[in-house]
């Protein structure tokens, strides 16, 4: 097992720059998920981890060990792509036990390995059978065990779930989960699903244009985040976001924008700094709600709405309705849900309003 480190790393192809001066620390054990739309800079960040993709500017160490000029096979690592990348003509076993024929380890040693990982992935079943004669689940597993019989000291995964069907995605999520931590074993994972990213990381890098956005952990990101596009990348459905302006009404401190206004909660000004500055006001569907005792005790924070679309969902569902232009989602218990064209009193809970730069986008910390 070990530590990963990323210092400056760049990687330009010709003139497109697709990692920006890349920092990351990830610690023994840590399972890191790198998570951005496509294009990020996410695989090739990865690719260099491996040793697949030279590194432009920076240094890689892969516990303690520099490795920018150590050839892919020799930096300890395994990779789970995907596609598979499983050899057609060969059985689970051989596929398994390739990348340890190909390092000479003893028969007796290779058969040990395989059995025992593929009783670990319940795939035991199966060692006999052709690639083409799995489920896309099943492959999937056969990829994780030729990963894991390698003991490699670090797993590189680029997407290795994007295949399977949703259903199947959840549940071997869960099974990718429970398996790295009961292995232990250093991971950094690729996926453009935040959705993903939140279930699985210990840590979360959120990229954008090959730059880092930010780096935190799942609550971290969503109680945090540092700018709107993590607040807006990181949840489902995404923050609503607003255009204010705060301003000082009879004493009190406002947020005013396209058809409404409310008082701010106590405190918030120093963090808002001067009055009559614009802003974009961010408020997760979740922090706009029917809650009873919250529409009591913040009558102020009451905004009556009409419901344009609903999506039950079961337990909950979304409402769509409008703030002047502004087109905002709400997410209520499904038995809340009001019908098309009611109009519903919603309680916008401003203790949980994010704010942010109208120019830069930055959050106002
Ligand atoms: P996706 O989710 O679509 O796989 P990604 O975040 O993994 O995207 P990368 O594949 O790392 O993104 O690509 C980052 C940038 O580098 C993109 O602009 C891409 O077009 C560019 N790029 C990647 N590989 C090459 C290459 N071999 N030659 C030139 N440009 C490349």
């Amino acid at each position: 097992m070990a530590n990963v480190v990323l210092k400056n790393v760049w990687k330009k192809f010709g003139q497109v720059v697709a990692v920006k001066d890349f920092n990351l620390e990830i610690q023994d054990g840590e399972f890191v998920v790198l998570v951005g739309p496509s294009g990020c800079g996410k695989t090739t960040t990865l690719r260099m981890v491996a040793g697949l993709e030279d590194i432009t500017q920076g240094e890689i160490y892969i516990g303690e060990r520099l490795v920018n000029d150590v050839p892919p096979k020799d930096r300890d690592i395994a990779m789970v792509f995907q596609n598979y990348a499983l050899y057609p003509h060969m059985n689970v076993f051989d596929n398994m036990a390739f990348g340890l024929k190909m390092r000479k380890v003893p028969k007796p040693e290779i058969k040990r390995r395989v059995e025992e990982v593929a009783k670990l992935l319940g795939i035991e079943h199966l060692l006999h059978r052709k690639p083409k004669e799995l489920s896309g689940g099943q492959r999937q597993r056969v990829a994780l065990g030729r990963a894991i019989v390698r003991e490699p000291k670090v797993f590189l995964m680029d997407e290795p779930l994007s295949n399977l069907d949703a259903k199947l995605r959840v549940q071997m999520r869960a099974e990718l989960t429970r398996l790295q931590q009961r292995l232990g074993v250093t991971t950094i994972y690729v996926t453009h699903d935040q959705v993903e990213a939140m279930t699985m990381g210990h840590r979360i890098v959120v990229m954008k244009d090959g730059v880092i956005q930010q780096i935190d952990t799942p609550m971290g990101l969503y109680e945090r985040p540092a700018n709107m596009f993590v607040a807006g990348f990181i949840g489902s459905p995404p923050m609503n976001f607003l255009p204010v302006v705060v301003e000082q009404d009879q004493g009190t401190l406002k947020v005013k924008g396209d058809g409404f206004s409310f008082p701010l909660p106590q405190g918030i000004e120093k963090k808002l700094k001067a009055p009559g500055k614009e802003l974009i006001l961010g408020l997760r569907p979740e922090d706009i709600t029917v809650d009873q005792a919250l529409r009591e005790k913040k009558p102020e924070w009451v905004f009556t709405v009409k419901a344009e679309v609903v999506e039950p969902l079961g337990a909950e569902g979304l409402l769509y309705f409008s703030v002047g232009q502004q087109s905002v989602t709400a997410r209520l218990p499904g038995a809340s849900l009001p019908r098309v064209g009611d109009t519903v009193p919603l309680v916008f809970n401003l203790d949980r309003a994010h704010f942010f730069e109208k120019e830069s986008g930055k959050a106002v910390a």
